[in-house]
């Protein structure tokens, strides 16, 4: 996803299908893989050094028959891809053999005081095994039905919030680390994103938005996009002190790239800047159509155009 400010050329870019292999293959393909950027990847220059540039550079074809030369054999077609949902599993899921699992979210990943103690105390009453999702929340699986209550009981007792009690635009964000704990960011992410999702809660509730789907937000400390922004439908990645570029476009289920309709976005002004487009958004939607497919379809540089003036009191 990375790319650096001040070098044009660089970019964000979603993985294409390479081949489906078998799990026995899945080793070695993976090492071609490895060994073909290690030797034919850019080294004289950090910011080019990704594989996604000498895909390009490239073309997959090619690439795809060095990575056969390596392993000594035809990679198999790829498979077609579809996903169907971003569901996180969060809330109490049967797992087929008589046991639970439940997925808590966790604000951001950020794994602190009372929620650090209640894990602790879950993982040593009831030795779950524990799982880490895409998305910074965990899974934990193999609890006996008869220990729901009690697990429950404990993230309740340190005030940890439970799955469904927080809003749904809180639920569906993320954000990196960023200060203090990443040398690379720019910007603050995580440490402010709980009070920048609940400005924009706050809006969707004052323009009557929250029954129909909920945006996905994505914010980064910086472009290097670890929490995936440029794919979600509102993406915020860290430009200079306090402020963000601001990405719009992107699908629910982070499979199109979004495009940037502002720069230099000040932190306090995030839910501002956003409310001409979700105004726009709650007139013309068609049903059931998510936020980011809106901007998608009517299209981002058509609704810079459509509230320029209004940008302009921005003065920048
Ligand atoms: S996106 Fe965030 S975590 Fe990733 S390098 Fe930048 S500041 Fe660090």
């Amino acid at each position: 996803m990375g790319q650096s400010h001040g070098a044009k050329e660089t970019h964000p870019v979603l993985a294409k299908p390479l081949a489906t292999v078998r799990p026995e293959q899945l080793f070695e393909v993976v090492e071609a893989i490895v060994k073909v950027q290690r030797d034919h990847g850019r080294r004289d220059d950090r910011k080019y050094s990704r594989m996604k540039y000498l895909v390009e550079a490239w073309g997959l074809e090619r690439f795809r028959a060095e990575v056969e030369r390596y392993v000594g054999y035809a990679l198999p077609e790829a498979r077609a891809l579809e996903w169907l949902s971003g569901d996180d599993h969060l809330g109490w899921h049967p797992q087929g053999d008589g046991k639970l699992f439940f997925g808590l979210f966790v604000e951001n990943g950020r794994v602190k005081e009372n929620l650090r103690a209640a894990i602790r105390e879950v993982v040593e009453r009831f030795a779950p095994e524990v799982r880490l999702t895409a998305q910074q929340n965990l899974l934990f699986v193999g609890i006996d039905p008869s220990d729901q209550a009690a697990l429950e009981a404990i993230f309740r007792d340190h005030g940890v919030a439970l799955p469904g009690t927080l809003p749904l635009v809180v639920q569906n964000a993320m954000a990196c680390p960023a200060l203090p704990t990443c040398g690379l960011a720019i910007t603050e992410s995580e440490r402010v994103m709980p009070q920048v999702i609940r400005q924009i809660d706050a809006l969707l509730d004052r323009l009557g938005l929250k029954d129909g789907p909920i945006p996905h937000v994505r914010m980064t400390g910086c472009p290097n996009g670890c929490a995936r922004p440029y794919s979600a439908e509102v993406g915020l990645v860290g430009r200079s002190l306090n402020s963000y570029t601001l990405y719009l476009g992107g699908s629910p289920l982070g499979t199109r790239l979004g495009e940037v309709y502002l720069d230099n976005v000040g932190r306090e002004e995030i839910a501002a800047r956003l409310e001409p487009v979700l105004e726009a958004y709650k007139r013309e939607r068609r049903e059931g159509e998510a936020f980011g497919d809106y901007c998608h379809r009517v299209g981002v540089k058509a609704l810079q155009e459509r509230f320029s003036d209004r940008e302009a009191s921005y003065g920048r």
